[in-house]
C-alpha cells in the first residue's frame, strides 16, 4: 500500500500526517509492504503552489509519460514506481487556497472493494468521487485501489486533519491486516456514505457574514449567510436549498457573485446524526488524545 502527499504542492496536511505516522513508537508494519511517499510534487512544496513549475497540476497530468512536459514525467514516475506495484494507495489533499474541507473519504464507491477500503478509513463523511481525468485515481483504478482524502485547507496545518488522516490511514492498515489490531482498534467506525454533494454559490457579491461552519447540519431554507456592501446595507442571502451537512465552505469574507462558497453533501437518512457524529469524533480526536501516540 502507498500513502502519498503534496501532489499539490501547497496541501501541506498530508505532509505532516505521513510525517508524525512515520515516528510513531507503535507504527510497525507486519505484513505486506508501506511506501509512504510525504512530498510527490517537491517543486510546488518549495514554491507553496499547488501547481508544477511548467503551470501543469500534476494531478491532471496522469498517466503522463517518460518523454512528456515535466508534470507528464514526475505523473509517469510516480505511477510506474510506485503506485503500479501496490494492491492499495491513499492520496492525501486538503481544499484549495483559502477553501476548507471537512475530513472526508473520496472514492469510487461503485468498486465494493474500495468501498470497504473507504469505510474502513473512519472518516465521518464517505464520498463518491467523480474521478476527474488526468487523476491520480484515474490512472490507478484498474489494478490498485486509490482512496482520496481530503482535510483542512491549503497552506495550513490542521490538526484534527491531521490526528484524523493519521488515525485513518491506521484502521485501513489494520483491515487490510497489514498492521495488528488491538484494542480499541477493532472497534468499527461508522462513516456516513453522501448520496452527492453540490456547492452554494453567493448571490451576490460583497461582504461576508458568515452564520455556519464546517460539519453543520443546515436545513432547507437556512440563511447560511449574508453579503452585504461596506455601508451595511444587505445585497442577498446565501441559501440552502436541500438538507445537508456542510463538508467545504470558502474562508475569505469577500465573495463575487456566483462564487461557490458552501460544499453541501447530502444523505438519504436524517443529516442531524452525520453532524453529531463529526462532532463525537472530534471531540475524541483533539480532546481525548494528547498525542498522536495516543491514535495507536
Ligand atoms: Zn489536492
Amino acid at each position: 500500500m502507498f500513502v502519498s502527499a503534496a501532489v499539490h504542492g501547497d496541501e501541506l496536511n498530508g505532509v505532516e500526517i505521513i510525517r508524525r505516522l512515520l515516528t510513531l513508537k507503535n507504527f510497525k508494519i507486519t505484513k505486506g509492504t508501506f511506501i509512504a511517499v510525504p512530498i510527490v510534487n517537491v517543486y510546488g512544496v518549495v514554491n507553496q503552489s499547488r501547481y508544477m513549475p511548467d503551470r501543469r497540476d500534476l494531478n491532471r497530468s496522469f498517466p503522463g509519460s517518460d518523454k512528456g512536459s515535466l508534470a507528464a514525467r514526475l505523473a509517469n514516475t510516480l505511477l510506474k514506481e510506485v503506485v503500479a506495484h501496490c494492491d492499495y494507495g491513499i492520496d492525501l489533499h486538503t481544499g484549495a487556497i483559502h477553501r476548507s474541507n471537512l475530513p472526508q473519504i473520496r472514492a469510487n464507491l461503485a468498486d465494493d472493494v474500495t468501498l470497504e477500503l473507504a469505510k474502513s478509513f473512519g472518516a465521518p463523511v464517505v464520498l463518491n468521487s467523480e474521478i476527474l481525468e488526468g487523476s491520480l485515481e484515474a490512472a490507478a483504478t484498474c489494478d490498485t485501489r486509490v482512496l482520496v482524502y481530503e482535510a483542512g485547507e491549503a497552506l495550513r496545518f490542521d490538526e484534527l486533519s491531521i490526528r484524523m488522516g493519521i488515525k485513518g490511514i491506521v484502521n485501513v492498515l489494520c483491515y487490510l491486516k497489514m498492521m495488528p489490531s488491538r484494542g480499541a482498534r477493532v472497534k468499527k467506525a461508522t462513516s456516513f456514505i453522501a448520496d452527492n454533494s453540490s456547492w452554494i454559490r453567493a448571490s451576490a457579491s460583497g461582504i461576508v457574514a458568515n452564520y455556519f461552519n464546517l460539519g453543520d447540519q443546515v436545513k432547507m431554507g437556512d440563511v447560511l449567510a449574508d453579503i452585504g456592501n461596506h455601508y451595511g446595507k444587505t445585497l442577498g442571502q446565501v441559501i440552502a436549498m436541500k438538507d445537508g451537512v456542510i463538508i467545504g465552505k470558502q474562508n475569505i469574507p469577500l465573495v463575487q457573485e456566483c462564487e461557490a462558497m458552501f460544499h453541501i453533501a447530502f444523505f438519504s437518512g436524517p443529516s442531524q446524526q452525520v453532524s453529531k457524529k463529526i462532532e463525537h469524533v472530534e471531540q475524541e480526536l483533539v480532546v481525548n488524545t494528547e498525542s498522536s501516540e495516543q491514535l495507536l
